[in-house]
């Protein structure tokens, strides 16, 4: 099963896809992951990302679809895989429709999460004082741009998966156990 969860930060992916991992027995691809795991390597896709992603930023679509290309063909995405914080922008996403189609695979179900600007917030600086502010980019005012980012660059993925007919939305606003039951019936 190929699978998309997109949603703003702070909506819950990262949990649902752990939860989808254990379940369908398919890998989690977290950009997110990759490019801090980068920095912490001090690789030069770091060096070139951390900056950017320390503002709240996106990182540039070639730089991402490289990433993703070369991860889908590991041997651990031959069942499947759960992409978590990829597609981000429309270039990304017809970038990923043409790599899925030269090596003959195709999308299952993008699926949506969604919640509210100040739940999102509320989540993410409470995670972040939890966890002892493990991320640069977790102050309000980064966070407030990473929704804004979000808001602009990434929802209107929603209308293009919805064209295509693959778009599932889900509540992101209900207890863990709920949004994966949700999850579970849109899967079918
Ligand atoms: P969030 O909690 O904001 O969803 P992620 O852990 O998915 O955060 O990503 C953190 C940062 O990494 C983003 O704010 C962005 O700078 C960068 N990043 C991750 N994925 C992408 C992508 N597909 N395109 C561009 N930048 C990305």
């Amino acid at each position: 099963m190929r699978l998309i969860l997109l949603g703003p930060p702070g909506a819950g992916k990262g949990t649902q896809a752990k939860i989808l991992m254990d379940k369908h027995r398919i890998p989690q691809l977290s950009t997110g992951d990759i490019l801090r795991g980068a920095i912490a390597a001090g690789t030069a896709l770091g060096a070139a990302a951390k900056e950017v992603i320390d503002r709240g930023d996106l990182v540039s679509d070639d730089i991402m679809v490289g990433i993703i290309s070369e991860r889908i063909d590991a041997d651990d995405c031959a069942d499947g895989f759960i992409l978590d914080g990829f597609p981000r922008t429309i270039p990304q996403a017809t970038a990923l429709d043409g790599l899925l189609a030269d090596k003959g695979l195709e999308l299952d179900a993008v699926i949506e999460l969604t919640a509210d600007t100040d739940t999102l917030v509320g989540r993410i600086l409470n995670r972040a004082r939890e966890s002892g502010g493990a991320r640069p980019d977790d102050t309000e005012e980064v966070v407030r741009n990473r929704l804004a980012v979000y808001r602009k660059q990434t929802e209107p993925l929603a209308d293009y998966y919805k064209n295509h007919g693959l778009l599932r939305t889900v509540d992101g606003l209900v207890p863990i156990d709920d949004v994966s039951a949700q999850i579970e019936r849109v899967l079918g």
